[in-house]
């Protein structure tokens, strides 16, 4: 099998796996509690947080650790409504179901006003409407997604930044699929909030933080218990924290290596596709600011187009239908329908990592062309 589906999940390191074992032999007490067992536990802990927080330049009380990106985004947007008197939620119709679906029931049983800003037909924010939207607002909190996980698109950081200070509005960014890919100085991003998922750079699965940065304080969406300085209840997955640090560890060592492997990759792909399939079209901002690791393209209708993901599946070949996170469900991508691709035009999303390689690419397109 040729896993092309890097953005939906990652394996574990062999170096990540090997910390995770040790910790699991080593260490299993509480980390709330006060024996040396716990002691021992809470300094896994600490030591993990310790160190994220170096990595992204921020106090180690600015991160709290999570069940990964869903929990984060939830916790973030409810806590910004409910403690923050955040009246007005700016967000986009391309972002996650974890912050879509968090806001509409903002909107519902927290009467929260949520605006979603104009995008153009490659995905990317309309920042004068973004600008519009925040005049004269309420209290505000802005949230868009530092990359899109379907189309890779990646946000002008930097523009909506400066819109959100002009309007004193708060900034959330699911960094989901940024964390662990580039190093990142979160004060330089000026990120209020920010969700993390370690099973994109080749962490554990369940495990994830939310960065929200020492000036606001929220309550948790968890409660009973006092752990993450009361910020999220519930005793720690101190295995998972560990895998994750080293996982995060790992991608900023190697941060300009990976990237350049699978900037390769993926403009081989995009040519050679182009040349292979009359017709095929990219998604989103593929040629602009996009992540260099993700591909969405739609492909001319034939009559296999229906089967073309199980039949590459059978082929040997593990990519995406628009968006693993959606896979299964009956309706197709939100995202490329925000875009204007219809449902009925075949989609597909292949997400690149170092760990392939340019054969696998090659053959990977040949399936393609046989499967059309
Ligand atoms: N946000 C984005 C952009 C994602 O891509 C994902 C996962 O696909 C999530 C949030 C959810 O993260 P998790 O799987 O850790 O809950």
């Amino acid at each position: 099998m040729v896993y092309l589906d890097y953005a939906a999940s990652t394996p574990l390191l062999p170096e990540v796996k090997e910390v995770m074992l040790k910790q699991m032999d080593d260490v299993f007490g509480n980390p709330s509690s006060i024996h040396a067992f716990g002691r021992k536990s809470k300094v896994v802990l600490e030591n993990s947080r310790r160190q994220i927080a170096k990595m992204l330049n921020v106090s180690p009380s600015e991160i709290f650790f999570t069940s990964g990106g869903t929990e984060a985004n939830n916790t973030i947007l409810a806590g910004a409504c409910r403690d923050l008197g955040i009246g007005r939620f700016v967000s986009s119709a391309l972002e996650h179901p974890a912050v879509l679906q968090s806001l509409e029931w903002l909107a519902r049983y927290h009467k929260a006003e949520v605006l979603m800003v104009d995008i153009d037909a490659k995905g990317r924010i309309d920042l004068g409407h973004l600008d519009f939207l925040l005049k004269d607002a309420p209290r505000s909190l802005v949230t868009l997604m530092h990359a899109n996980n379907e189309i890779g698109n990646l946000l002008p950081v930097k523009e909506v930044q400066t819109i959100c200070k002009k309007h004193h509005a708060l900034f959330h960014s699911d960094s989901v699929q940024t964390i662990g890919k580039f190093k990142m100085d979160m004060k330089t991003l000026g990120f209020d909030f920010a969700s993390c998922s370690a099973h994109k750079f080749f962490g554990p699965k369940g495990v994830g933080f939310m960065y929200i940065s020492g000036k606001h304080r929220i309550k948790p969406l968890i409660w009973g218990g006092g752990q993450e300085l009361n910020m999220r209840a519930g005793t720690e997955n101190i295995h998972g924290i560990a895998g994750m640090t080293m996982a995060l560890k790992l991608a900023q060592q190697q941060a300009d290596e990976r990237l350049e492997k699978v900037k390769t990759l993926r403009a081989v792909f995009m040519e050679k596709s182009r040349q292979l399939i009359p017709g095929l079209v990219f998604n989103g901002d593929a040629h602009g600011s996009c992540l260099p690791h993700i591909v969405s393209f739609s492909l001319p209708e034939t009559s296999r187009s229906e089967m073309l993901l199980l039949n590459l599946d059978v082929a040997g070949f593990a990519v995406s239908g628009g968006s693993a996170c959606s896979s299964g469900a009956s309706k197709g991508s939100h995202v490329l329908h925000a875009l204007g691709v219809g449902s009925d035009i075949p989609s597909l999303r292949v997400s690149f990592s170092h760990l392939n390689t340019m054969e696998e690419v090659e053959a990977f397109l040949m399936a393609l062309k046989d499967n059309m």
